[in-house]
């Protein structure tokens, strides 16, 4: 049973295709991947489903003019959000349940959002939605392929109601005072036509405000974080890269923040405006991001190499590894580093949806906290260190104090 990357030789240099975001040329792809899951969080029902689940390929290229990241051979037309297998909410951890009251009570205050109208586009299952309707008073429309109502917190509200569809061009004229949008256009190749389609439905309403939420792919591109690259990820954005798009889409950019441990990027905009000039220069950071891209497939075989030993002496001293996370970092680090079960044979979420799945192209098999207390893992890889306490409290009130390893430490153990 071996340990492989499914990777080709990094092409490098231009021949990357105009910028989906800005249409410049001259972009060049920095890393490259063949053969990863194009779904990371498809339920599946057993080993085989999942280790034939379709794959694609990831080249990931950097815009020379606006810093924006894409993968340029992403192919949109192999995702489908619209199915009811597709398993995606972050809400079951306190953590994450915690991090989104305090957002959502900090839009609440800074854009006045009381008995006001809020659509969010990509609203999943509309636990968002249905949290800053109920704290703010307000009334909500999701759009989601991916919703599935059996799994929403929001039975029957006549003041919610959700669109089992993609936001297009024809939802124009929703009327709504608050777009926001998040965790969704990372999942969107062509942001920067998209961007301008969600400002043309906005129309005349020049006071509404939208809120858009993505990971931040300066701590990805700075930290070599391969774990947050994978096929549904086509679009990476920095501050600079996101403003720049939102700016030449016709919007004012009155807020940018990071958030969540460094992990997200937060921008508010508004259509018409000028700038705020309290969010900083963002511009400035071409150069850091260029330098970072240069030499991520080299950082990326050296840490892919490093995993790969340790878990070779793991396996060798019959040490009993698990990951705690089966969501698309999970799918993503298990992939890339081509880890099969016989090295690390279970995924732990808290999902309950997730249980008895198996971990896509790969075929660890997802279980519940509790079946830890049968298992007795000897170390446990958290696949994000936001969630490390959360998971120590979690394995000590099961009576188990395993070793904790997390993605920072880069296999050098
Ligand atoms: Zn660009």
């Amino acid at each position: 049973m071996a340990l492989s990357i499914p990777n080709e030789s990094s092409p490098r240099g231009p021949g990357a295709p105009p910028c989906p975001a800005c249409n410049s040329e001259g972009g060049f792809v920095f890393h490259s991947l063949k053969g990863l899951p194009v779904h990371s969080v498809m339920n599946t029902t057993s080993f085989r489903q999942a280790r034939d689940l379709p794959v694609g390929d990831i080249a990931l290229s950097f815009c020379n003019q606006c810093g924006f990241v894409s993968n340029s051979t992403f192919d949109e037309k192999k995702v489908s959000y619209s199915t009811d297998n597709y398993e995606a909410t972050q809400a079951c951890s306190p953590t994450f349940r915690m991090f989104a009251e305090r957002q959502a009570r900090r839009l609440i205050d800074r854009h006045g959002l009381s008995g006001k109208r809020v659509l969010e586009i990509g609203c999943g299952n509309g636990e968002f939605l249905e949290l800053i309707c109920r704290l703010g008073d307000n009334e909500g429309i999701g759009f989601d392929p991916s919703y599935n109502k059996k799994n929403s917190p929001v039975k029957s509200d006549r003041k919610i109601s959700f669109v089992k569809d993609y936001f297009t061009e024809k939802h124009t004229g929703h009327g709504a005072d608050f777009v926001m949008c998040r965790m969704t256009l990372e999942h969107i190749h062509k942001t920067g036509r998209f961007v301008r389609m969600v400002r043309s439905t906005l129309g005349a309403k020049s006071d509404t405000t939208v809120f858009f939420q993505v990971p931040d792919a300066t701590r990805i591109l700075r930290d070599c974080a391969f774990e947050d690259v994978y096929f549904e990820h086509c679009s990476y954005f920095s501050p600079g890269s996101l403003a720049r798009l939102f700016r030449r889409a016709g919007f004012g950019i009155i807020g940018l923040e990071g958030g969540y441990d460094g992990q997200y990027v937060m921008i508010e905009a508004r259509p018409g405006v000028a700038d705020d000039p309290s969010c900083g220069a963002p511009e400035s950071d071409l150069i850091s991001l260029r330098a970072y891209v240069r030499n991520f497939a080299d950082r990326y075989r050296r840490k892919a190499a490093s995993w790969h030993a340790c878990l070779r002496r793991w396996r060798a001293a019959q040490r009993r590894v698990v990951l705690w996370g089966a969501g698309s970092k999970a799918v993503s680090f298990l992939t890339s580093l081509g880890i099969p079960p016989a090295f690390i044979p279970y995924a732990v979420d808290i999902n309950p949806h997730r249980h008895g799945s198996y971990i896509a192209g790969t075929g660890q098999r997802v279980v519940g906290p509790q079946y830890m207390r049968e298992y007795r893992p000897s170390t446990v890889i958290v696949m994000n260190e936001v969630y490390r306490e959360e998971v120590e409290t979690m394995l000590r009130d099961l009576g188990l104090r395993p070793q904790l390893v997390t993605m920072e430490s880069g296999g050098a153990l």
